[in-house]
């Protein structure tokens, strides 16, 4: 079968790493010059499946007006006259009850923890190094309430068999020494031993180079305008370079997916949630972190990419903006210098923004939808580095008509319509 491939950031290059294996003739399409250009290529590197958690929570509400006013604010909210904003606004606040929440992160976990194995496996097969760390991460915790609260996501964790470790100062400075300058900042953290962290954007692109000498067509620069339907199901994709066909077509354009299916008469309830990063050499490898460390306050995650750190963080609703204000560089460098002061090596920052294609319950959109031969991977919001590898596992499956490696209830976009 021939399968197009809609997109060439982390979800579509997996997903045509999959297809491939599994026999296809596979062709990926993007309107940028090579594969992890936009929303995976500076993202905050953590492999989390013990962090996969829906945004929408019970006393969420209360917590975004507090996080809203904070001078190094973690969510930032720009009304506009969007149906689109307000609609998924509406429905993640309808997800923020006790039993949505449940019901949501049971199918965000059994999928991010899959895909962590996926990826162990993928490397182990290809050998691709990325910068990767397999030390855990460490949520640090800057008051007793925040450790106290905790608790309450250790109930989970034991629930879900997931590894964790709850340290006190002494134990953080242990699992980073970095942070033994600022033993007065933290009280204490809670440490996923299980965790990875690793480079996206080099991932992605070493995956591409690896499929392109298998023989997967990758086109590169060409923007994708429609898609082509003809007798009830998808017949070509119109580009600026011509008409691409195939016989199955996977939609994976994170935030810019709803765009392309809405003339078909599917409605994704995906929407763009910017973050921000920034990537900065290390000056003093004693000084920094080992693998990612989560300030809690600020809901920033701080990273050991190899020789560089990465910081990234930040929830701005705003619809599709990649403007980069400094006074989000100046949260990210705040939260950088206040627990690793001296790690970074001062100078340019390399300062980025992504848009997070977000569903408003938190599991992303993954499987066939509308037209016989078209298929959906996308929505994967805070969590796309690290549920990328199970998502094409799975849709590649789909494609195949073969029985997906784990269970895919609640993951389509039919379960909005019930
Ligand atoms: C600040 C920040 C930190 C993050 N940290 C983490 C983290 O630590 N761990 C984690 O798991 N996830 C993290 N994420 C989330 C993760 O980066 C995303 O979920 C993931 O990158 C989404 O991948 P994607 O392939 O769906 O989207 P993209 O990478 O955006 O890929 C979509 C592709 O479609 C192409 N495209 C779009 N429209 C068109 C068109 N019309 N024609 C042609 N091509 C088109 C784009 O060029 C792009 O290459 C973070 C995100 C941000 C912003």
């Amino acid at each position: 079968m021939r399968v197009v491939v809609l997109g060439a950031g982390v979800i579509g290059v997996t997903a045509a790493y999959y297809l491939r294996r599994a026999g296809h003739e596979v062709v990926v399409v993007d309107r940028q010059p090579g594969a992890a250009l936009e929303t995976s290529f500076a993202n905050a590197g953590e492999i989390s499946p013990g962090y996969a958690s829906p945004w929408a929570a019970p006393g969420i509400p209360a917590k975004a007006i507090r996080w809203l006013l904070m001078h190094h604010a973690p969510l930032i909210l720009r009304p506009r006259p969007d149906m689109a904003m307000l609609t998924w606004l509406a429905a993640m606040l309808r997800n923020c009850t006790a039993q949505r929440y449940a019901l949501n992160k049971s199918r965000m976990v059994g999928l991010a923890e899959f895909s962590r194995d996926e990826l162990v496996a993928l490397r182990r097969d290809l050998g691709i190094a990325y910068d990767e760390r397999s030390q855990g991460t460490l949520q640090l915790f800057r008051t007793e309430k925040q450790m106290a609260g905790s608790a309450k996501d250790m109930d989970v964790l034991r629930d879900y068999g997931v590894p964790f470790e709850l340290l006190d100062r002494d134990g953080c400075v242990r699992a980073e020494p970095g942070l033994a300058a600022a033993r007065d900042r933290f009280v204490g953290g809670l440490r996923l031993p299980n965790d990875e962290t690793g480079d996206c954007h080099l991932f992605t692109t070493r995956l591409a180079e690896r499929l392109a000498a298998d023989g997967v067509e990758f086109r590169y620069s060409t923007a994708i305008r429609a898609l082509e339907l003809s007798g009830g199901a998808i017949a070509g994709v119109s580009t600026d370079a011509g008409t691409i066909r195939g016989d199955t077509y996977l939609v994976a354009l994170g935030s810019h997916s709803p765009q392309l299916v809405r003339p078909l008469g599917l409605r994704l309830p995906v929407y763009p949630v910017k973050g921000y990063s920034l990537t900065v050499p290390i000056a003093d490898p004693a000084l920094a972190p080992v693998s990612t460390l989560l300030d809690e306050s600020y809901k920033i995650a701080i990273t050991r990419l190899g020789d560089r750190i990465r910081v990234g963080g930040m929830a701005e609703i705003s619809g599709y903006d990649n403007s980069l204000p400094r006074r989000r560089e100046a949260t990210l460098l705040h939260s950088l210098n206040d627990l690793f002061p001296g790690a970074a090596r001062p100078g340019p920052t390399g300062f980025w923004s992504g848009l997070r294609p977000m569903t408003p319950d938190g599991p992303p959109i993954i499987g066939r939808a509308g037209p016989a031969n078209l298929f959906l991977s996308t929505g994967h919001g805070t969590l796309g580095w690290t549920m990328a590898c199970g998502s094409a596992a799975v849709v590649s499956a789909l494609i195949s008509g073969q029985r997906p490696p784990i269970a895919t209830d609640g993951l389509g976009l039919d379960r909005y319509s019930r």
